[in-house]
Formats: structure tokens, sequence, C-alpha cells
């Protein structure tokens, strides 16, 4: 928040459900205030079934000037959209909505947010074979960066058999010219071998799960170059990148996809550079 509300000030929040968890506030708000900016940002929690009530009334409120959309709305939210940009499309996610005269626009910046600590790497991502563990909404995004890369092949481990015929036919027909492939978790040591880069796209590691989705042994399969990515941000770092450390490998955590999604979000939303430093900044003193 840029100093006190005023009778001008501009709301921008984050819908979710549950939504307390969220850190889209501290990173924003401390931005926003740093930027000097006439603007708060605030949690919404909205229920799965009062997100159509929730997007009509959010835009009678001619102050609500854009949100962002967490678990479960990403996908839900897309038909209530008056436009979608291609890159949300692709993803057939939207996780931020800015209000463009009096329609809502929405697009997805978790793709160009889980890219940028890759784009600061020296690597040949054309002989980088994706390995993608889980297959939910994220692992959607990140399919979608992988393809951006020009990884000369994604492979997405999942669970269940059936939801992973699903997700190759949602994203095979939201993506075109590319080579997705789908398999189960008993395929992993075989995929490792050839891997360029792993990630973690699942909740294994989290603090309530303080587990690791490949062992030790699976992790010495992947190539000496290879790359561990875990898109969980807390606890830093995960199991399953403390053990790609300790082989050598490059380990990357969630923290720089959250501030850059969040930071180019907020550059949508203000059509301006924003501080990004002052948000990673904020993040990392508020997880300690
Ligand atoms: P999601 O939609 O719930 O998907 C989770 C995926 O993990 C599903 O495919 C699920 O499989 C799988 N999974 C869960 N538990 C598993 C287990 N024990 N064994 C094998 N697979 C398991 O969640 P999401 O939104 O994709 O998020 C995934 C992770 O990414 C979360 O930790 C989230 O915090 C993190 N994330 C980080 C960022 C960031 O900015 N850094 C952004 C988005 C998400 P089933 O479908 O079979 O249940």
């Amino acid at each position: 928040m840029g100093g006190s509300i005023l009778g001008t000030t501009k709301i921008l929040g984050v819908m979710g459900f549950p939504v307390s968890h969220s850190l889209s506030p501290v990173m924003h708000n401390a931005a926003i205030a740093s930027m000097g900016f006439d603007y708060v940002y605030v949690p919404f929690p909205i229920p799965v079934e009062d997100l159509p009530a929730a997007i009509a009334g959010l835009k009678a409120i001619q102050s609500v000037q854009g949100f962002n959309l967490t678990i479960p709305h990403k996908v839900e939210v897309i038909p209530l959209l008056d436009e979608v940009l291609p890159i949300a499309k692709a993803v057939g996610a939207v996780n931020t909505v800015k209000r463009v005269g009096d329609r809502w626009v929405g697009t997805n910046t978790d793709v160009a947010g889980f890219l940028s600590p890759l784009k600061q790497l020296n690597c040949d991502w054309g002989n980088s074979p994706a390995v993608i563990l889980g297959s939910g909404g994220a692992a959607k995004a990140v399919v979608a960066a992988c393809l951006e890369l020009g990884c000369p092949v994604i492979h997405v481990v999942g669970r269940d058999s059936k939801k992973m015929k699903k997700f190759h036919g949602a994203m095979t027909s939201q993506l075109h010219d590319y080579n997705l492939r789908v398999h189960p978790w008993t395929s992993i040591p075989h995929l490792l071998e050839v891997a360029g880069i792993v990630i973690n796209a699942t909740p294994i590691g989290m603090a309530s799960d303080p587990n690791t989705p490949i062992s030790e042994a699976e992790m010495d399969l992947l190539p000496d170059q290879a790359i561990a990515y875990d898109l969980i941000y807390t606890p830093r770092p995960t199991k399953f990148l403390q053990i790609a450390a300790a082989r050598g490998l490059k380990a990357i955590d969630g923290l720089e996809m959250l501030i850059n999604q969040g930071a180019i979000g907020l550059e949508f939303w203000l059509d301006q550079p924003v501080p990004i430093e002052i948000m990673r900044q904020a993040l990392i003193t508020h997880l300690g």
C-alpha cells in the first residue's frame, strides 16, 4: 500500500480458496509502497461456486483494476472473462486479470515467471529433454515454458493414468508442434538417465509433506549437467533440491518463479517497470 487509503485508492487482489497462505499481498504491497502509488493489494477468499458472482461484482466496483487467481480458480475463470490472451489460452489457465475499459482481460504470467531463472543460464536447451513430475495446473505452465525453451521432448510423469491421458489430450489441443509424452511414475529412472532438466511440479516436499518425489539413487541417474528445479518455495531448500545439490547438480527453487510471475503481473496492471528487488526482499524477509 502506498500510504493511507483514500477515496481515490485503486484496488488489486488475489482470488483463491483458501487464500490466507498467499504471499502475493506481501510482495505487491511492498512494490506499490516503494513506487508511491495510490493502490492496495488485498486477498479475496472466494469459494468455487461464487466465482461468477465475484467476477461480475468486482467489475461493478470501478476501483478494482485487476486481480490474480490461484487454486482453485485458474481454469474456471476463463469463460467468465471478456478476453484471454494467447499465452493463457496455450496453457489453459489464467493467473492475472486486468481491467481494460469495462472488460476483464486475462493472461498467464506463470510461464514467464518459471522461465526467468532459466534464461540466465547458458544451456543447450535443444539437447535438454525435460522431465516434469506432476500434471496439475503448474505443470501445464511448465510444459508451455519447456516448449518455449526448445526442449526436444517433454516427459510428464503422473500417478493416475486417466488424468494423464486427459492432460495429454488437453495440452495437445492447446499447444501445437511439440513432442509431449506422458508416463507412469515407474518410468522415472529410465527418463532421468537422459534428462536435461527435471522439475518437481507436485506438492511433495512442502512443509506439510517433507519428502522427495525422487530418491537419492534416482538422482544419481541424472547426467552431470542436468538441472533440478522445484516449484516449491517453502521450505528452502526442499529435500529434492538438497539431494540434487549434494549430487553437484544446478538446483533452483520456486521463489524466483513466484517473484517474477508477480512482477510481470504488476507491470501488466501498472503499465510500467516495477521494483522487482523490493518484491524479492519483501518475500525473503517475510519467509525468514
Ligand atoms: P495441483 O494442480 O494440485 O497439482 C499437483 C500435482 O501433483 C497433481 O498432478 C498431483 O497428482 C500430483 N501429486 C500430488 N501429490 C502427489 C504424490 N504424493 N505423488 C505423486 N503425485 C502427486 O497443484 P499445482 O498448482 O500444479 O502446484 C504444484 C506445486 O507447485 C505446489 O507445490 C505449488 O505450491 C507449486 N507452485 C509454485 C509456484 C511458484 O510460483 N513457485 C506456482 C504454482 C505452483 P494427482 O492429480 O494424481 O493428484
